[in-house]
């Protein structure tokens, strides 16, 4: 029970991973609010500004404190610069940058007040090395990459510890319906990839989520601002 008596608050709480991390930071003891457009606790649009601001302060007045923040929610946008639309780049800049930022600076106050807490942010492995043809995506994760190396730097001090996993293709709606969108059968794509991981597999949610706890947990007590690859030996090529 790594996380009785603590507070956390997941975003992207209904999608694959975002279950996956609510199921395994309640089995092990936490208070998990979460949050997602429909069946949360704390329904709302990340897009809303003012809904990522106050979010972190309604969690705390609920539940009466906030020891954890997990900004798992995003979305992706494929192709080249030249298909991407305006609403495309207002859009992942909102859900996968501004929504995260907002978050961070609404929690890490509270977290300071209580002496200290965890943040993890879900970036990407295209994050860190980008890959083809995801010009959008691959950016606001290379600035949620770079945020939170900025406030693990920055909130180390307080006892805040800010750090980001970063899994290659996980087995989630989100990969699925790109798959279902480009005309193909999302099993035999997925077959396909596994056989493109070395360890003979694309990621379960399961596997993310168990290293998001690791990191939320005091076993991950030194980590302060690392961007944590989980890819099952597959590099970004
Ligand atoms: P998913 O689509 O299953 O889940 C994403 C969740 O975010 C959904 O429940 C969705 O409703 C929520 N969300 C999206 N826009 C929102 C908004 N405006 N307001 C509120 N909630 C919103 O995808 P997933 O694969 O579980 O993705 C989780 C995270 O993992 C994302 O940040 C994604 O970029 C990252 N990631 C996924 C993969 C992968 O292969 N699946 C790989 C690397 C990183």
């Amino acid at each position: 029970m790594r996380f009785a008596g603590q507070v956390a608050l997941v975003t992207g709480a209904s999608g694959g991973i975002g279950k996956a991390i609510v199921a395994v930071l309640r089995a092990e003891g936490a208070t998990v609010a979460t949050t997602d457009r429909a069946g949360s606790d704390f329904d709302g649009d990340l897009m809303d500004a003012a809904f990522c601001d106050a979010l972190p302060v309604r969690v705390a007045d609920a539940h009466g404190r906030l020891d954890i923040l997990c900004n798992n929610a995003g979305i992706i946008t494929r192709g080249q610069i030249t298909e991407a639309t305006d609403d495309d780049l207002r859009r992942s800049l909102a859900i996968n940058v501004e929504a995260p930022f907002r978050l961070c600076r609404a929690a890490i106050p509270i977290m300071a007040a209580q002496g200290g807490g965890t943040i993890v942010n879900t970036a990407s492995c295209w994050g860190v090395h980008p890959g083809p043809n995801h010009p959008v995506y691959i950016m606001t994760k290379a600035a949620v990459a770079s945020l939170t190396q900025c406030l693990g730097r920055d909130h180390a001090h307080q006892g805040i510890r800010v750090n980001a996993v970063c899994p290659n293709e996980v087995d989630t709606p989100m990969l699925r319906t790109g798959f279902t969108t480009r005309g193909l059968n999302p099993d035999t794509a997925i077959a396909d990839l596994d056989a493109s991981v070395p360890l003979g597999r694309i990621a379960q949610p399961e596997d993310i989520a168990d290293v998001v706890a690791f990191l939320c947990s005091d076993a991950a007590r030194y980590m302060c601002g690392a961007l944590v690859e989980v890819n099952g030996g597959k590099p970004v090529t």
